[in-house]
């Protein structure tokens, strides 16, 4: 099997933060970048070799940068996967369309998981108004999402009576949507790992999140878990992944029930904000491991050095404009990532602050009290 060396381009399909870090991780190791993204000075963009300007969705676009580029890759798995098998023609893409497909809807998504015997929240599909009131009353409750394209809590409407059908059928004017049961979670966990192209399978060290208006707030890693609760996570992303031959990094998102079980929550086929850690707190970043699977390299060793905190920077931060960063960048643990976005949306990921400590509870508190600083200056 050829590997793609440095000298050589990878192409990747979105411009947003994991397509910046990728990037940045890519050309410190002597790649070329080129990104396909509608916006000419996305957060790819600004730190890349070339830019293709079009939507993820538009063949011609995604063709154009196909042709200039070794190897593909994702930002996000919201690219058609019609237009990644096209794709194949050019240059290979990691992960592939079928991973893709699997994954996108999660409806598939979950019956995958099903097949697999992967613990996940009871589900059903969403076809009618009289099928969510029956699985509101089997669930006492449920959280209904839409199938495809939602994230960071997006196309998502928690219902907790059957009353509550006709109001939740409405809101998904004819979406197609699944219904999960409300899991009483103790605490929410992640795992990410990677996996090459030859199959070897290298895991993080497994961390803990906490989410804030269904937008992830922070990540500790690594997760304080019973032994046997770090096996079960192990050993379902290490399933997940093989069963899907997927190449590149993957996060298998989790909720760990008081007894000590744990739920697959999602699957995420690519970089990942709980895994944004690794980048100053192991000896390899996610984005660098990812960059060496879809390479056909060998994998690096993902060890952690340090205990750690990340605290994500949301757009609401910028209400009086930008926040007065002397506060982080006074402090010799903490880490500031910014990534170039130029418009502050509430909701939106500008950045993250990375808190390299071993006492992480005291990380988590530093971290609260940078959020509140920024909050209130
Ligand atoms: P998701 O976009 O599906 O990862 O959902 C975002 C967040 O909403 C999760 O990280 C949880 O905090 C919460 N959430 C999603 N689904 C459920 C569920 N079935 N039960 C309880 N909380 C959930």
């Amino acid at each position: 099997m050829s590997s793609v060396l440095p000298g050589q381009t990878i192409g990747i399909l979105g411009g947003g933060q994991l397509g910046r870090m990728m990037s940045l991780a890519a050309r410190r190791m002597g790649y070329r970048i080129v990104v396909l993204d509608p916006n000419p000075r996305c957060p790819t963009a600004q730190v890349s070799d070339g830019v293709v300007v079009g939507a993820l969705d538009d063949r011609e676009s995604a063709i154009r940068l196909a042709k200039q580029v070794d190897v593909i890759t994702l930002d996000t798995e919201h690219v058609p996967a019609d237009i990644l098998d096209e794709l194949e023609k050019y240059a290979p893409v990691r992960p592939g369309a079928a991973v893709l497909r699997t994954i996108q809807d999660r409806q598939t998504q979950k019956q995958f998981l099903d097949r697999l015997g992967v613990p996940q929240a009871e589900w059903a599909p969403v076809t009618s108004e009289l099928d969510l009131r029956a699985s509101l009353e089997r669930f006492d409750g449920g959280i209904i999402k839409h199938r495809r394209a939602g994230y960071d809590g997006k196309g998502q409407l928690r219902a907790d009576k059957p009353s509550e059908a006709s109001a939740a059928w409405t809101w998904l004017r004819g979406t197609d949507a699944v219904i999960e049961e409300i899991v009483p979670f103790a605490r929410e966990i992640s795992a990410v790992i990677a996996r090459s192209v030859l199959g070897e399978i290298r895991a993080f060290p497994i961390a803990e999140n906490v989410h804030r208006r269904h937008i992830l707030h922070t990540t500790r890693a690594p997760a304080q878990l019973a032994v046997e609760t770090k096996q079960q996570v192990a050993d379902i992303a290490l399933t997940i992944a093989e069963a899907l031959g997927h190449v590149g990094v993957l996060a298998v998102e989790m909720f760990e029930l008081a007894d000590g079980r744990v739920l697959v929550n999602e699957i995420a086929p690519r970089t990942h904000n709980s895994g944004h850690f690794t980048w100053g707190a192991c000896a390899t970043s996610q984005f660098e491991q990812h960059i060496r699977a879809i390479c056909g390299l060998r994998l690096a060793d993902p060890r952690p050095l340090t205990g750690a905190v990340m605290v994500n920077l949301i757009g609401d931060l910028w209400a009086k404009g930008a926040p007065a960063w002397r506060t982080v960048l006074d402090r010799p643990e903490a880490h500031l990532h910014l990534y170039g976005k130029e418009l502050a949306a509430p909701g939106r990921k500008m950045g993250h602050v990375l808190l390299l400590d071993d006492d992480t509870d005291r990380a988590l508190e530093t971290a609260e009290q940078l959020i509140q600083s920024l909050t209130v200056s």
